[in-house]
């Protein structure tokens, strides 16, 4: 597959150049500036290219449709949501049953539909319902391609039925897994990693005393929450900041502990302190093993 037009993603574009065959659902996560809306464009392309050898070509009538938006066998979502729906900001569920009405449509002009769901954590829980039905038996030729900023904001049963591809913003945070700067954040990711890999009760508890001890403030233990975070997407995508974890949990624990620092980092910006917060944390945690 020729990825030419995508920027930096090095290791991710060899991984798909090898690829013999695109997987019908993909989930595309990264940050802004990360190229997932190029990537996203360059796969439609390649879904529907006339040259597989060298798709996606961006010669052939398929590939120029896709590039200006208008293949009609890769219809924008827009296109699926019923005027009483015009004016919501999430994705609803009567949109995904349009979608879905649609793909058992058959192509119009290439060999394969594509879909693309985007931004993907819009989606209200009945909607991401409703796709994972097609998602599970939807026609074979039916590909949907989903986008997000954040994927963890999906639910479980969605991206494990998607392959899940992550981008990284060119000459940007390749390694997230590194350490934070802050001595004060650091030490408690690196206890708190500690104590999640003995699935200790208790050293989880000495844990939170030390969060305490230490009198984090509220904005250090924001920052401990998106380092756990970052630290779980890097396990979920078997990046080398995962071996702060160990082996020993499960990738619904990693998704679940995620969760959890997002509920810890909203509470946060509510003015919750950072002992109650590590208090509350540390219990949470212990009740994920
Ligand atoms: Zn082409």
């Amino acid at each position: 597959m020729n990825l030419d037009a995508l920027a930096g993603n090095a290791r991710l574009k060899s991984q798909l150049s090898g690829a013999s065959h695109l997987p019908h659902a993909i989930l595309l996560g990264g940050p802004r500036g990360s190229g997932r809306h190029t990537l996203a464009r360059l796969l439609a392309q390649a879904m529907v290219c006339d040259r597989p050898d060298i798709a996606p070509c961006g010669q052939c009538l398929n590939c120029r449709r896709v590039a200006e938006g208008i293949h009609p066998d890769v219809p924008p979502l827009s296109a699926f949501v019923s005027s009483k729906d015009r004016d919501k900001k999430d994705i609803v569920v009567d949109t995904i049953r349009n979608l879905r009405n649609d793909a058992f449509i058959r192509p119009n002009q290439a060999k394969r539909k594509v879909y693309l769901i985007d931004p993907a954590e819009t989606m209200n829980v009945n909607a991401q319902n409703a796709l994972l039905k097609v998602l599970e038996d939807g026609p074979e030729y039916a590909s949907f391609l989903l986008i997000a900023e954040n994927p963890m904001a999906l639910l479980e049963t969605i991206r494990s039925r998607c392959v899940c591809y992550e981008l990284t913003p060119p000459g940007g945070q390749a390694e997230r897994s590194d350490l934070p700067e802050d001595p004060k954040v650091k030490a408690a990711v690196e206890r708190f990693a500690a104590a999640f890999r003995e699935q200790s009760e208790l050293a989880l508890m000495e844990w939170s005393v030390g969060v305490q001890n230490d009198k984090l403030s509220r904005e250090q233990m924001a920052q401990f929450y998106e380092r756990i975070v970052a630290l779980c997407a890097d396990a979920l995508a078997h990046r080398p900041g995962a071996y702060l974890w160990g082996n020993a949990l499960s990738p619904q624990q990693f998704s679940a502990l995620a969760q959890l620092c997002k509920n810890g980092w909203a509470a946060m910006e509510r003015n919750v302190s950072p002992a109650h917060s590590a208090g509350w944390f540390a219990v949470s945690a212990w009740e994920l093993m």
